[in-house]
């Protein structure tokens, strides 16, 4: 049975928590970063002050096996810094040493467990597998990852009386310590507060929406948003697309893109969605026009062309001046907003401005009292670079787990909790 963190009683407990401690380190091994370690913090805190003990596990990088490059030792100071208290290391998740001092622990402690990835039991996938392995020799390894991950598994939850899951990054991973571990926990098992957060975030966009719902699709290529386009056009009033899917839905229909990113492969999926946007009555928002370079960088000729009209040098890279007051009429009149994926390449200043009159148009909306959540990785980066995190009502951290949760895949992270 799933418990909520806010009134279960900690006192005397040992709670195991899965956090997401994936954090960028400079060549220093200092953290750049530390958004995901503050982000954890009240949940830690809600444990030690319930008279609870902490243990806490994570994920960094992609190890292949122990790499001191990985080794979590390197946040320990950023954690005490943002707890505003010391904590233990267990320099191997599996030792000896990490079953004793998680034994040990008192009310108010906490206690860090080297990186989970050190494990291929962590992933359950084979580690070392020759290229010109056998489909036996694959199937076999596999099988033998699969039955030591329950031993792994196992013996993480013998640390812990009670399982917090607060890492929604991974929680599109059925990994041991983000959907395994909750079976030993049948009765002792909840979201932290970052999970809690996510899932409310969105099941408040996707479950009962004011009207209008406007979702904003961007990035580079229809193939990778497909299915969330298709899943979302069954809610939304309006569906805006831009960025470089832009001039898939130009070739398609017949128009010119010069040397537009654009995937011959999915005219008919683009058509296809034209179609249906009609039969549902959704109002489907392309550009008019385009600002387009006549290179790849921040340094190119920009000239404005109608974004089915480019010339055979030119390149569009954003969404051109009318599209721009397009987009934010029909962004201005909405009560929930959805935004994934830039309208344009913004990490270069000059095609930065059509993301950044969408950031502008979502931030009006939301002054209005409309409800607007942004995702996805790219579109969080493009928030902060405009620094307009904080007016917006959500900034996801989630980026796959958001996208397959919002496609209305179960996310085994959530459903080991739920179940
Ligand atoms: P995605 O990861 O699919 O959301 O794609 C995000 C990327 O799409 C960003 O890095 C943008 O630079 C890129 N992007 C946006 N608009 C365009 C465009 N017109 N041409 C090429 N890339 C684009």
């Amino acid at each position: 049975m799933q418990q909520s963190i806010d009134t279960y009683n900690f006192a005397g407990k040992r709670a195991i928590i899965r956090v997401d401690f994936n954090v960028p380190l400079d060549g220093d091994f200092n953290v750049t970063d530390d958004t995901r370690i503050r982000a954890a913090i009240p949940t830690i805190k809600k444990v030690l002050a319930g008279g609870g003990a902490v243990i806490l596990m994570s994920h960094l990088g992609r190890p292949k096996g122990v790499e001191d490059k990985y080794s979590l030792k390197h946040i320990i100071p950023t954690v005490e810094k943002l707890l505003g208290q010391q904590i233990d290391f267990a320099g191997d998740c599996m030792g000896a040493d990490a079953a004793a001092k998680a034994a040990a622990l008192t009310p108010g402690e906490v206690l860090l467990l080297e990186n989970l990835r050190y494990y291929a039991e962590e992933e359950g996938k084979p580690r070392g597998l020759k290229e010109e392995a056998t489909d036996e020799e694959k199937a076999a390894a596999k099988k033998a990852v699969k039955e030591s991950q329950k031993e792994f598994t196992k013996k993480l939850a013998s640390y812990a009386d009670v399982y917090i899951n607060d890492a929604f990054g991974t929680a599109h991973r059925a990994h041991a310590s983000t959907a395994l571990i909750a079976a030993f926990f049948p009765n002792d098992k909840m979201f932290g507060y970052i999970m809690e957060g996510e899932l409310k975030a969105i099941d408040s966009v996707l479950q009962a929406p004011q009207k209008p719902f406007t979702a904003i699709l961007g990035g580079s290529k229809v193939s990778t948003k497909i299915t969330i386009i298709e899943s979302l056009m069954e809610k939304v009033d309006n569906l805006i697309l831009g960025g470089g899917m832009t001039y898939t839905f130009m070739a398609a229909q017949g128009g010119k893109i010069g040397k537009s990113i654009c995937e011959k492969d999915q005219f008919d999926t683009a058509l296809a969605i034209i179609e249906k946007a009609k039969k549902l009555g959704v109002n489907l928002v392309l550009a008019d026009d385009a600002r387009c370079g006549d290179d790849f960088s921040n340094a190119a000729n920009v000239k404005i062309c109608p974004a089915n009209d480019i010339p055979d040098s030119w390149e569009g890279m954003d969404i051109g001046p009318k599209t721009e007051e397009k987009f934010r009429k029909v962004i201005e009149n909405s009560k929930t907003i959805l935004w994934n994926g830039p309208v344009g390449v913004f990490e270069f200043d000059i095609f930065s401005n059509g993301s950044r009159a969408i950031a502008e148009a979502i931030v009006a909306a939301t002054a209005k009292g409309a409800y607007s959540l942004i995702g996805g990785g790219d579109s969080v980066a493009c928030i902060n670079k405009f620094g307009m995190a904080k007016q917006v009502s959500y900034v996801s951290t989630g980026g796959g787990a958001l996208l397959e949760y919002m496609e209305g895949k179960v996310l085994p992270g959530v459903a080991a909790i739920r179940e």
